[in-house]
């Protein structure tokens, strides 16, 4: 049994709804397919989720007038798509109608109203593919997350699945013929709608996918495998065929954006296979994602980088032998909500490296006045825009000198390195360089580890 999950651009119109229903019927093991909302037909395109955030937006400001327009553009989406599927007009009806209830509906806060509206975009892509599919003569049907037991944690845009909610999703075992399961998005134990992170309709697939025991979890998106390095950045790089899990959560942390990084978790928890494969080219084999691969001859799998970060540096004679130190910043980043990503540290001195968007407006004054007053520290300050960029590969653990190539590589470009961490599973290898050279530092490291290796 597979679960097939298909991204916002496979199924953006009706040719890529064709598309999906060719791909489930070619193999009766696709029992479970989880789709996302309309994403971007041509590149200058609006995603689904972005008009229904606008949606929610101009609702919950009482803008009347941009709120009908918005309205407009969302169910002119789904309407091309009824039309161009041959689909009855009642469809389009109704959609219209889950609409209006979702933005007339009570709600006990903003968040719970950007929610409804946000996850109507998989809802209703689910039930029009659901309804195409039968059209067709598959059988197939709808569920919801609700009737189904997705159950999660009760925090607006960043649900965390419950355990419970693995054994009420087995069940969908027994079902008979094709589930078609919206992604994003699940319900709260008090019953109120809740969605991942953006993205999440990946986490969805994985959810399902570790739930039924699922012999795989396929994610289809619009390219034919994980690649090497970002293929904007770097030309024509290599295709990855097969990685672990682990390196591809250090990828996608790191701003690979082709599988979301919190999906691998059920994955990897059950042991549950992923492939990565192409709507647009389903007898390419795709990138497989497995808890152990063969040995390892290269000691770099993959190249990437992130930008948005910022360091908070800290400095204070004698800091190594200050009982508590360390917990105490720490305590003052919590207190703001604020996650860390890195602490390179000195002696004397400590680095907390986090995202620039959670110093959001008045927080950064707040941080530094309470470092000052309550560490008694000599030097506080905040620096902005930072990339991390970052290296992964298994084979890193067996292999001498990565740093000092890595090293080399940056020095030729004139890049400055800020920080470099290794954790300690030798996974990954991380430099904080300025966003300014991120690009360049990305393309002379794949010179440098991949430019003389030759396709397998
Ligand atoms: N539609 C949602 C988003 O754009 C979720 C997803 O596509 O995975 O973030």
């Amino acid at each position: 049994m597979k679960v097939a999950k298909f991204g916002g651009s496979s199924v953006a119109n009706a040719e890529q709804i064709r598309k999906v229903a060719a791909i489930i019927q070619a193999d009766p093991s696709r029992k479970i397919v989880v789709v996302s909302a309309p994403g971007k037909r041509t590149k200058a395109d609006v995603k689904t989720t972005d008009l229904l955030i606008e949606l929610a937006q101009y609702c919950i400001g009482n803008n009347d007038q941009a709120k009908e327009q918005t309205l407009n553009k969302v169910v002119n989406r789904y309407a091309e798509m009824v039309s161009d599927l041959g689909l009855q007009e009642d469809i389009k009806e109704e959609i219209y109608h889950d609409l209006k209830v979702r933005m007339n509906a009570y709600y006990a806060n903003e968040h719970q109203m950007m929610d409804a509206l946000k996850a109507s975009g998989e809802d209703n892509n689910a039930k029009l593919i659901a309804a195409y599919f039968k059209s067709i003569g598959m059988n197939a049907s709808y569920i919801n997350p609700k009737d189904a037991g997705l159950l999660v944690s009760d925090e607006p845009g960043n649900a965390q699945v419950l355990p419970v909610a693995y054994e009420r999703l087995n069940e969908l075992r027994q079902q008979e013929g094709v589930i078609v399961f919206p992604g994003f998005f699940g319900f709260s134990e008090t019953g109120t709608l809740v969605t991942f992170p953006r993205g999440g309709s990946d986490i969805t697939g994985a959810i399902l996918a570790a739930a039924v025991q699922a012999d795989l979890y396929e994610n289809f998106t619009d390219v034919d495998s994980v690649y090497a390095a970002n293929p904007t950045i770097v030309e024509d790089p290599f295709e990855i065929k097969k990685m672990t899990y682990r390196e591809m959560r250090e990828l996608s942390y790191a701003g690979f954006s082709v599988f979301h990084d919190e999906a691998l978790i059920p994955a990897f928890r059950n042991g549950i296979p992923v492939c990565v494969k192409n709507t647009n080219n389903p007898k390419s084999e795709g990138t497989l994602i497995v808890a152990e691969r063969e040995p390892f001859d290269d000691p770099v799998i993959g190249i990437a980088a992130d930008e948005g970060f910022a360091t908070i540096y800290v400095r204070k004679y004698l800091m190594n032998r200050e009982v508590g130190f360390g917990r105490r910043l720490l305590e003052i980043l919590e207190d703001q909500s604020i996650s860390y990503e890195h602490i390179p540290s000195g002696i004397d001195d400590t680095s907390v490296i986090i995202r620039e968007s959670q110093l959001t407006d008045g927080v950064e004054e707040q941080i530094l006045a309470r470092i000052k007053t309550e560490l008694t520290v000599d030097d506080v300050h905040i620096e902005r825009g930072f990339a991390m960029v970052m290296l992964v590969g298994e084979g890193m653990h067996n292999s001498i000198g990565v740093i000092a190539r890595a090293s080399a590589a940056l020095s030729r470009k004139g890049v400055n390195i800020e920080m470099i961490n290794q954790g300690s599973s030798e996974t990954s290898l991380v430099f904080g360089i300025h966003q300014k050279d991120a690009d360049v530092a990305v393309q002379e490291l794949y010179h440098e580890f991949f430019g003389s290796r030759v396709p397998v």
